[in-house]
């Protein structure tokens, strides 16, 4: 018998109807599945199918069958969830993101699923009732200042509109936009609808859950990476039922599936954290952005250093702007001093010039506190041999390995591997002849006990400092005055607020601007404004002292003037000449593998086939600039277009010409953020 009349036979006899399938599993579309006799499914049931050896569950993800498909080989359904189905928004917004990031849809999928169980029936011992659920709003009972009553007027007047609108929410450290923005939280809550809070992770603290009881009168449903399984069931059930009206969380909180979605929030808009550099790579701000557009709701970035990327959307009309101009209470911005290190230099072996040590001394003599920024953990980012020159370095990667004497051990910050600190040289087995080179944040605290051997000082750091819990009982003892300096990477830099704080030292602002990185400036510019506005913050007013070999740079210069705007028009400037994002698009292809010679033919044969056009330019292959990491040499190919090419179009078809073997790792990073 000819095949198509086999296949057309067999038709016959298979009457069951279709569904397509997609599964949390890296694969490019959603499958084929018979629904067995007396089962009723609908687009966005939730499913449990067989895959493989496997079960899973899966989301119904269309109702027409592939005809050509030989129906012997199409399995069951298995099982129908009692949940409500994903709505068609959420179903559309994981397309989306797919087709942007180049992920599989599968692999966007598994972010919205990621509450393993919450789809069976909780067994009765652990009845929980899902978190957060607000019945009646209570009304503000804080006093705003006029500035900040207009602002919560006017997203109030947003939301209330309903329908897609993005509004920048600026204002300085301290003007009060959390409460600014609870209002519209308020009124999204008022017509019985969800929201969405995103933060940075670090920001998820215990000061910012008080603030939101305080003014609704029940704690948010959390969802980051420390919350419990079961923890993650009950929200992830509340989420899709309903019932749950607030989450606040981080970026990865964007992919819940959300019954009733009214209004995203981006609380520090600018954050880099809000990209993700593992599995789908993908921004949750601008995602959010896609979101809100897609569920027609309106969302509310908000930062005292709003990005470039957004501040240009506001320019060009495509934003709405709010600005909370003072600070609230009446508090003034600190003075801001620059000091330059070439002029007044630290003592040999020293890091703090005499003028931040005299600024150190004033504070503690007067009972205030410090705050010493250094974003490097450890206690020296280098070790060598004074004797052969011999230098410690990571096994696995191209970088050097970080004293930490603390644990007495040295280690790599990119793949965590790490040895005892030696007693002598591996090289030339010279004693005694090991020096540390530059400061981390254990060498800071050293320098400032030897000039204030009375003073009670803390490291903030992430390796120090590991859990929420452990930052909120840090935050406590520094309220408390319990520490006189504290010593701290980037951590330091959000929303707390410390009324005795008022002496801040930036120990090396050009650190962050090595590298070459395309934000570079942008970063250190908000990192270190944020760090600024942690002084003074209460009555008493602060002063801020960054220590700074290029005093002449645009960024130092900016934070010297506290003139934002005018550094974001320079750094627009300089964009828009290179036709670097946002003006143009950029894409990173990034390769690695083990043996770096095939790599390179790899790379070489890959470079060859990419096809040519005028607005579309190809830079590399490079080293990437960490060439070596965990064990794999990495190449990088950048690729620059005008903002009107589809970029993954492109990539798509280049990318297709020539397969990877097996040992090489192809990686598409849209719109690369870092650059490592
Ligand atoms: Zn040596
Ligand atoms: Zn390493």
């Amino acid at each position: 018998m000819p095949q198509s009349s086999l296949k057309q036979s067999s038709l016959l006899h298979d009457s069951a109807p279709r569904a397509q399938v997609l599964v949390p599993y890296p694969l490019a579309r959603a499958y084929d599945y018979r629904v067995p006799d007396g089962m009723n499914v609908s687009l966005g049931d939730y499913v449990r199918v067989p895959l493989g050896k496997k079960e899973t569950v899966g989301v119904v993800w269309s109702l027409a069958g592939d005809a050509d498909l030989d129906p012997s080989r199409v399995k069951f359904v298995l099982k129908k969830y009692a949940a409500a189905p994903m709505t068609e928004v959420q179903r559309k917004f994981i397309e989306w993101v797919a087709r942007y990031t180049m992920a599989d849809p599968g692999s966007v999928l598994k972010m919205s699923l990621s509450a393993p169980g919450a789809l069976a029936p909780p067994k009765r011992a652990r009845l929980i009732t899902p978190p957060c659920q607000i019945d009646a709003v209570p009304s503000n009972s804080l006093v705003f200042s006029d500035s900040q009553q207009q602002a919560a007027a006017s997203l109030t007047k947003l939301v209330a509109a309903r329908g897609y609108s993005a509004v920048l929410l600026d204002g300085v450290t301290g003007s009060g936009k959390t409460e600014v923005y609870f209002e519209a939280v308020a009124e999204a809550l008022r017509q019985g609808r969800q929201v969405l809070i995103l933060l940075p992770e670090i920001s998820l603290s215990a000061q910012f859950l008080e603030r939101f009881e305080r003014r609704f009168g029940v704690l948010p449903a959390l969802w980051h990476s420390e919350v419990s399984p079961a923890q993650r069931r009950t929200v992830w059930a509340g989420v899709t039922s309903g019932v749950t009206r607030v989450v606040v969380g981080a970026r990865s909180a964007l992919f819940l599936p959300y019954a009733n979605l009214g209004l995203v929030v981006v609380d520090e808009e600018h954050e880099a954290s809000y990209k993700q550099e593992e599995g789908v790579l993908y921004h949750a701000r601008d995602m959010a952005i896609v979101r809100a557009h897609l569920g027609n709701i309106p969302i509310v970035l908000v930062s005292a250093t709003p990005s470039l990327e957004t501040m240009i959307n506001v320019k060009q009309g495509k934003y709405h702007y709010l600005l909370l101009s003072s600070r609230h209470a009446g508090a003034k911005m600190p003075e801001v001093q620059i000091i330059d290190l070439r002029k007044a230099p630290p003592g040999r072996g020293k890091f703090m010039s005499p003028l931040l040590q005299r600024a150190l001394q004033e504070t503690f003599a007067a009972q205030e506190q410090s705050l010493l920024f250094l974003n490097r953990r450890g206690y020296a980012p280098l070790t060598l041999c004074r004797h052969c020159g011999y230098r410690f370095q990571c096994p696995s990667c191209a970088a050097w390995l970080v004293d930490h004497r603390k644990q007495a051990r040295m280690q790599c910050h990119h793949c965590g591997y790490s040895q005892q600190l030696p007693r002598q040289c591996p090289e030339c087995s010279a004693e005694d002849s090991l020096a540390a080179c530059g400061p981390g944040v254990e060498r800071i605290q050293e320098e400032v006990t030897s000039l204030l051997p009375e003073a009670r000082t803390l490291i903030l750091a992430s390796d120090v400092v590991t859990s929420p819990k452990m930052i909120n009982e840090a935050v406590r003892q520094i309220e408390d005055h319990e520490v006189d300096v504290i010593i701290g990477t980037q951590i330091i830099a959000k929303g707390h607020h410390f009324p005795d704080l008022t002496c801040v030292g930036v120990v090396d602002a050009d650190l962050g601007m090595a590298g070459g990185d395309l934000r570079a400036g942008e970063r250190t510019f908000q990192l270190l404004h944020q760090v600024s506005g942690r002084a003074g913050r209460g009555a008493k007013p602060g002063r801020v002292y960054i220590q700074t070999f290029m005093p002449e740079q645009n960024v130092i210069r900016a934070l010297a003037a506290n003139d934002r705007d005018r550094f974001l028009d320079v750094e627009a400037n300089l964009r828009e000449k290179a036709a670097m994002p946002p003006y143009g698009r950029l894409a990173a292809i990034i390769l690695s593998g083990a043996d770096e010679l095939k790599l390179d033919q790899f790379c070489r044969a890959l470079a060859q086939r990419a096809p040519r056009f005028d607005d579309i330019r190809i830079l590399g292959p490079a080293p990437a600039p960490l060439g070596f990491l965990r064990g794999k040499h990495r190449r990088r190919f950048l690729v620059k277009a005008d903002r009107s090419i589809a970029i993954q179009k492109f990539l798509d078809e280049w990318l297709a010409l020539l397969k990877a073997p097996s040992t090489i790792q192809v990686k598409v990073d849209i719109d690369p953020q870092s650059f490592f």
